[in-house]
């Protein structure tokens, strides 16, 4: 899929959720849509927010109030990091990696396997639908290993 095909893919499902809770679908919540599924990598609002702001009229209370419900129709992901850290990225990428966390500094690497994702994908419920995947590995990078002198 190209990225224009995607980002209307994404305002789609965000109108069609939209209508089932009789909510109205405006200019700036599918800027927002535009906005995400053209950025690469975590986000907060503010990110979103700040990137908009210089081109299009939009509130940051309108930006905070989309991305929860970019999160119930999971067009958006939200992770918890350590130290309260919330980001975001879009469902589309959480297909492609996962995430490494160090405890010590709390830096976040991403990375792909494609074994996992492999088993994953093979690994089906009966009583539950899969709509996206992330694993978090927790552990301690190099840079940290080598300042508390661990082996
Ligand atoms: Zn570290
Ligand atoms: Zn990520």
């Amino acid at each position: 899929m190209t990225q224009e095909e995607e980002i209307k893919t994404a305002q789609k499902i965000l109108s069609d959720f939209l209508s089932l809770q009789q909510m109205r679908c405006t200019a700036e919540r599918d800027k927002i849509v535009e906005c995400i599924y053209t950025y690469n990598g975590h986000f907060t609002p503010d990110t979103i927010y700040e990137l908009m702001k210089k081109s299009f009229r939009v509130s940051r209370g309108t930006v905070y109030n989309t991305f929860e419900v970019l999160v119930k129709c999971n067009l958006i992901v939200q992770h918890h990091f350590l130290n309260n850290r919330v980001e975001y990225e879009k469902t589309t990428a959480n297909a492609t990696h996962h995430h490494r966390i160090c405890t010590k500094c709390g830096e976040v690497v991403e990375f792909s396997d494609l074994k996992i994702k492999r088993a994953i994908k093979n690994r089906t419920f009966t009583t539950f639908d899969v709509d996206y995947q992330t694993i978090y590995l927790y552990g301690i990078c190099k840079k940290c290993k080598r300042k508390y002198g661990l082996k």
